[in-house]
């Protein structure tokens, strides 16, 4: 690996301590740039988030080894719960959840052995001329770069996003201890269970449906949470903990032990940046978690090599200012990317449309798709031609509710139709 060289100029500056930051400033390292990034504490300190994943991405980064767990009995729920439902769904594939202090360790080590350099301070502002930006902490530190990258999260300090509407949260409500009785089945991962036969018809027939993620940690302890896919305004805590307790209390299973509560909120389908703007952004800051599932690390493994990639190209051709800002944003976000993030806003404002009944029928199909269909769909490893045809075999599959949902196009769809079209 080729180190990088603290004594001029740094090639780029990677603003934050998050997985975006480090995969982003490792792979910059990697490419024999020199690079420095800015933490706001200590760039070793403990991230607060569980990062779960699909076993199958991080087997083909080569990064399987930094799972902590891995359950191959993994289901979903999409029957009603009562008489007649037809039990779980089995995926066939293996999820994961991250050792998440590995994972940083893995990201930090590959920075240090590169020399890559650590300042520790709050950016608070930039200014930029033809050749270099200079970013100041709110310490008063400027730090010069030849180019910026904010992984500084989703509320980013310096990249700009246009104004486009309300944007959908992700919320969850979770919960790690021991219960009266297991919550799930011994060894068993649920990706979603939609039951909801433990609400009443009225508040199933009115209110958001929630499903409930949940996973088996071993020695009696589970995780357990109640998550709404998407909502502006997102679900509030107190509704998803409610929930989640009568769920529990429904299967005989209310918590005995309460060792870890996690409150879980972050934008899902907010549009993307401005790309051409100087800043380049990298992971939430730039609009990658996946608009239809809420996944982000996934992503940032498989993109930080295209934008390492494409600013070492920029770098090496001579580039510049705003041209090497521009060629580092069509690095992250080709034409086709930028078709796929329209795709899935515009089905992330379908789905949040659908009532409980109708949003199990479409999981129901979604999930009876070619094991790659539905994968690539939820990893976002399709191409566009890919995901029509996914959604075109979908459309075949599904009963007339989950089609006449498909096919109608009510508030701001259409705008998001046009924009994809105008995309393709
Ligand atoms: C509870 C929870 C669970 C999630 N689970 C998953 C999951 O299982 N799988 C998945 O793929 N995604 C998951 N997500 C979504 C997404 O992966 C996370 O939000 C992810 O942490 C975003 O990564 P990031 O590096 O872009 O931003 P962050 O993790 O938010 O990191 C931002 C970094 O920037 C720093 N920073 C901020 N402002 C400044 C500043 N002015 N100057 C210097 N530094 C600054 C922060 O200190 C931090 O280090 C989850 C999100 C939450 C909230």
């Amino acid at each position: 690996m080729l180190a990088c060289s603290p004594l001029t100029t740094p090639d780029v500056l990677v603003i934050g301590a998050g997985p975006a930051a480090l995969t982003i400033a490792a792979a910059l390292c990697e490419r024999g740039l020199r690079v420095e990034a800015l933490a706001a504490g200590e760039p070793d300190a403990p991230w607060t988030n569980t990062y779960g994943i699909w076993a199958d991405e991080v087997e083909g980064l080569g990064l399987a080894h930094l799972l902590a767990h891995r359950w191959s009995d993994t289901i979903s729920w999409f029957g009603n719960g009562g008489p007649g439902d037809a039990g779980p769904i089995r995926h066939g594939r293996d999820y994961g959840l991250f050792d998440k202090a590995a994972l940083q360790a893995h990201w930090l080590g590959a920075g240090e052995r590169a020399g890559l350099r650590w300042h520790r301070g709050q950016a608070a502002s930039i200014h930029h001329d033809a050749g270099s930006s200079v970013v100041t902490t709110a310490a008063a530190e400027a730090l010069p770069a030849r180019l910026v990258v904010d992984a500084t999260g989703h509320e980013p300090v310096f990249v700009q996003r246009p104004a486009d509407g309300p944007i959908a949260g992700q919320a969850a409500y979770g919960i790690v201890g021991r219960f009266a009785a297991p919550p799930i089945a011994p060894g068993q991962f649920v990706f979603m269970d939609y039951r909801a036969d433990h609400l009443e018809e009225q508040e199933r027939r009115v209110e958001p449906p929630t499903f409930l993620y949940a996973m088996d940690l071993g020695e009696g302890r589970f995780f357990v949470e109640e998550t709404s896919l998407a909502l502006a305004p997102p679900v509030p805590f107190p509704v998803l903990r409610n929930r989640l307790h009568r769920r529990l209390a429904h299967r005989g299973a209310p918590v005995l032990e309460l060792e870890h509560e996690e409150f879980c909120l972050f934008p899902m389908n907010p549009p993307l940046p401005d790309l051409s703007q100087r800043v380049v952004g990298f992971g939430g800051a730039a609009g990658m978690v996946h608009p239809a599932s809420g996944y982000l690390v996934g992503g940032l493994l498989r993109r930080a090599p295209d934008l390492a990639t494409a600013i070492a190209s920029a770098l090496d051709g001579g580039l510049g200012g705003d041209a090497l800002a521009r060629a580092a944003w069509q690095g992250l976000w080709p034409a086709d990317r930028r078709w796929n993030h329209a795709f899935f806003r515009f089905g992330l404002e379908k789905l949040m449309r659908f009532d409980e009944a109708r949003l199990r029928h479409h999981f129901a199909t979604f999930f009876a798709l070619p094991p790659e269909q539905w994968f690539g769909f939820l990893t976002n490893t399709l191409t566009p031609r890919q995901l029509l045809a996914a959604m075109v075999r979908l459309y075949g599959l599904a009963p007339w509710d989950v089609r006449w949902g498909l096919m109608a196009l009510p508030g701001r769809e259409p705008q998001l139709l046009a924009r994809m079209l105008a995309r393709g």
